[in-house]
């Protein structure tokens, strides 16, 4: 069984799971409210699972959310998407469907530069 999952496209490069073409090398990503109360505009929704690079203990300490199949595919065949499954929980947004999912054919997660998660948003939120 699969469910709809949105293209991920992002282009915070200080993540540790960032790869080169805004691809996201995560095996799940997790969206959320930056404040308790439900997001009003993109600034409010954050990427959760945003981790600082920080070398190389860094890069070996995400190593268990990785989508390891995902890159062994698009390793072997070219032109495959890499990205990972999305949860939501920001069910403020138009594109936000019971059981966190977002229906969205594809997300844009902002915040070149990001030192934390608060400074990442997902851009293609939109107010219901
Ligand atoms: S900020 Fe989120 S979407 Fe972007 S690379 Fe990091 S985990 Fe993936
Ligand atoms: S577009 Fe909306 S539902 Fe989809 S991940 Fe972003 S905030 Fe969540």
């Amino acid at each position: 069984m699969s469910q709809h999952h949105p293209k991920v496209v992002c282009e915070v490069d200080t993540c540790t799971h960032w790869l080169p073409g805004d691809v996201c090398g995560a095996a799940n990503i997790d969206i959320l409210n930056e404040e308790e109360q439900a997001a009003e505009s993109v600034e409010h929704t954050m990427c959760k699972t945003f981790a600082e690079r920080r070398g190389l203990a860094n890069l070996l300490g995400s190593a268990d959310n990785v989508n390891w199949w995902g890159a062994i595919e698009a390793a072997i065949m070219p032109g495959r998407d890499l990205s990972p499954t999305t949860t939501c929980v920001v069910d403020s947004c138009v594109y936000w469907e019971d059981g966190n999912l977002c229906t969205a054919d594809e997300i844009f997660i902002s915040g070149s530069g990001a030192k934390e998660c608060q400074d990442t948003n997902c851009d293609t939120f939109e107010k219901k």
